[in-house]
């Protein structure tokens, strides 16, 4: 891996790093970024400023940096999707909303979608107009998605599939114009073999979207229930039956946006002015050896994290797709996460645990801390990432798996 730039890279991260001071507002001095520190999708006032940030972004040419440029972006390379996470850190900018749709399931429509599905969907996608979700994870469906039970039957007098089920933990369902659900077409089939993708319209007759509080005290996930649902044969992504396959591109997208995000919501300065700054037996945290200890720890494993990236980026460069090492980036980044938060927490001590405006920095470490746990549940449990670096990065023995 070459760590420098090359000379279109630091064209690229100049002309990024001179668009973002003219346009966004740097993290103040001592603060934490909104990434890290407000998982999005809380209310109507974020996904407004949300939607407004990605209108701007789109409009300069910044929405989807990865997308080929027929399709709006600029056929960024992945380094270059590094180095634009890397110094978006510096600034807050609303929380994301649009991770799902422009990171994985816009590539998802690219991969497999026919031409028609790309010229509807990906323009209001890319601008931000058009928020999307992705229904895959049921109450009995988790890391085991293809064990799903929501079913899809072809009826031909609505020339179209009628969709019965619950879908459950859907981010930003709330939010969203459009789903990308994985339902049962052929229970008859072997089970990886039965199921299909389709874009389902959230605001269809029979879609009812109930969102669950979090510990965190947000809302950024729902149920989702899916009664009679009538969607379009036209809606169907890649073939009938091939629906394991369309998720396997999701799947691979998304630990690597997962990855890229988390570097984009944390730098590790703030938690290192916050060890200096609190007090400890009346002397500077960072001066109280198990304390420091944990700073740097935290502080090498998000420079492991940094250069995981890099080398997943350097790889993708090569492949053209993100490929199993991307679980490797998904699992740095749920540790180097849920680590940051906890000492952030434990350093500010017993205040740490208020909320509100006048909590020390209003409250959004406590809310950090409390959302943290998910990071090594959301995309794929550190569990099974670490089945997928056994198995297909290091060549291991499989797993047993469920029979069917
Ligand atoms: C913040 C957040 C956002 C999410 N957003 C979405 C979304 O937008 N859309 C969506 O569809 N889903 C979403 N999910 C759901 C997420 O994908 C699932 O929670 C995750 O895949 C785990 O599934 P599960 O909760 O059913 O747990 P289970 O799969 O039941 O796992 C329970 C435990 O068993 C372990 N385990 C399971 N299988 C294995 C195995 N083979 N080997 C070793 N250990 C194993 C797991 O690691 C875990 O510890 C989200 C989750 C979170 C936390």
């Amino acid at each position: 891996v070459d760590f420098d730039d090359t000379p279109e890279d630091a064209a690229f991260r100049a002309e990024w790093r001179a668009w973002l001071a003219a346009n966004a507002t740097p993290v103040p001095e001592g603060s934490f970024r909104g990434g890290l520190v407000a998982p999005g999708g809380n209310d109507a006032e974020v996904v407004a400023q949300a939607k407004d940030w990605q209108r701007r972004l789109a409009a300069a040419g910044w929405g989807a940096i990865s997308w080929p440029r027929e399709h709006g972006g600029r056929a960024a390379t992945p380094m270059q999707a590094y180095i634009y996470a890397d110094e978006l850190a510096a600034y807050a900018v609303p929380a994301d909303l649009y991770s799902i749709g422009l990171g994985m399931i816009g590539p998802t429509l690219m991969a497999w979608g026919s031409e028609q599905q790309k010229q509807t969907y990906l323009p209001a996608m890319l601008d931000g107009s058009e928020i999307w979700c992705q229904l895959w994870s049921e109450p009995g469906a988790g890391s085991d998605i293809a064990s799903l039970t929501t079913r899809a039957e072809y009826d031909e007098q609505r020339d179209g599939w009628v969709v019965n089920g619950q879908k459950v933990w859907t981010s930003g369902a709330q939010w969203s114009h459009w789903g990308l659900a994985i339902v049962r077409t052929d229970p008859a089939a072997e089970r990886h073999r039965g199921l299909s993708a389709f874009v389902i319209d959230m605001h269809a007759p029979g879609v009812d979207v109930r969102p669950l509080r979090e510990m965190s005290g947000g809302s950024t996930f729902n149920e989702v229930f899916l009664t009679d649902v009538t969607v379009p044969a036209a809606s169907l992504v890649g073939p009938a039956g091939e629906g394991w396959t369309v998720a396997l591109t999701t799947m691979a997208h998304e630990r690597l946006t997962a990855g890229l995000m988390g570097l984009a919501s944390m730098k590790t300065g703030p938690l290192v002015d916050l060890a200096r700054s609190t007090a400890r037996n009346g002397r500077p945290a960072i001066e109280d050896r198990v304390l420091r200890s944990r700073v740097i720890d935290v502080v090498i494993r998000h420079r492991v994290l940094e250069l995981t990236i890099l080398r997943t980026v350097s790889a993708i460069a090569r492949s053209g797709v993100p490929g199993p090492e991307s679980s490797t980036l998904k699992l740095a980044w749920s540790h180097v996460g849920s680590r940051y938060a906890e000492l952030a927490l434990d350093l500010l001590g017993a205040a740490g645990a208020l909320g509100g405006s006048s909590a020390p920095f209003g409250g959004q470490l406590a809310t950090a801390y409390s959302f943290a746990p998910s990071f090594h549940i959301g995309g794929g449990t550190d569990e099974v990432q670490r089945n997928v670096i056994g198995e297909k990065v290091l060549g291991l023995p499989r797993e047993p798996r469920p029979l069917g």
